[in-house]
């Protein structure tokens, strides 16, 4: 950090605002990219979302994508990243993917309106290609914000990006999935002890109809700990 950075945390600090840095990121790379006061409500977790520059993906989005639903939602639904239509409306899941997840709600009697849906990354990756490690680094703060202001009673991870991050780990879908997770390592998101399921992402399922039954039996997996814990 030079001294004009240095002087700027302490103006900040001396004005009772934190320095908000994610974490695990390279702290004098991190200040030259976010100097924001760490945001004490919803709104203020928007605004700074909206105005995020921490990564190269603010130079080429339409617009970020913040969430969707209930804030208070006993559920939250976490994705991958906007695509191309998502970008252009400012809400995520709303392609024909989006449609089959509302349906796959349905079948759990949510709707979208009463559940929380993001993803990890809140700006859309060109061509959709798979979020890079420092994007999703970058991001971070804000999905775990999220989940800290929402306090869901049940995540349900959708696709294996959103839970390779979450857990911070490589494993298949296939291993990830039927199973209630924690907070894995120091790498992992932190979830405050809300259960985590992992399931299919419902572009997938599109594309290998076969396997719904499979993410049937995740969804009622994740209905049974969300009701154990009051939802
Ligand atoms: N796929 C995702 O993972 N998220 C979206 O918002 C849309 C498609």
């Amino acid at each position: 950090m030079d001294y004009s950075e240095q002087q700027r945390r302490e103006y900040l600090q001396a004005m009772g605002i934190e320095v908000w840095l994610p974490r695990g990121a390279d702290t004098a790379e991190a200040a030259e990219l976010t100097t924001s006061a760490e945001p004490t409500d919803w709104n203020e977790l928007r605004d700074c979302v909206s105005g995020c520059t921490r990564c190269e993906l603010s130079r080429s989005r339409t617009q970020t994508v913040f969430g969707v639903g209930n804030p208070d939602a006993d559920w939250m639904i976490i994705g991958e990243a906007p695509g191309a239509e998502e970008d252009r409306r400012g809400e995520p899941f709303v392609g024909r993917a989006g449609q089959l997840l509302d349906q796959m709600l349905l079948a759990i009697g949510q709707r979208r309106e009463s559940v929380f849906i993001t993803n990890i990354l809140k700006c859309r990756p060109p061509n959709n290609r798979d979020p890079k490690p420092a994007e999703a680094a970058a991001c971070r703060d804000y999905l775990e914000r999220q989940i800290e202001f929402i306090q869901p009673k049940i995540i349900l991870a959708v696709g294996k990006i959103a839970a390779q991050n979450l857990l911070g780990s490589d494993a298949t879908i296939g291993h990830m999935r039927e199973s209630q997770h924690e907070r894995q390592d120091d790498s992992a998101y932190e979830f405050k002890g809300v259960p985590l399921v992992v399931t299919y992402h419902p572009a997938y399922l599109l594309r290998s109809p076969s396997q719904k039954r499979k993410s049937w039996s995740d969804l009622r997996l994740a209905a049974r700990l969300a009701g154990e814990r009051g939802a």
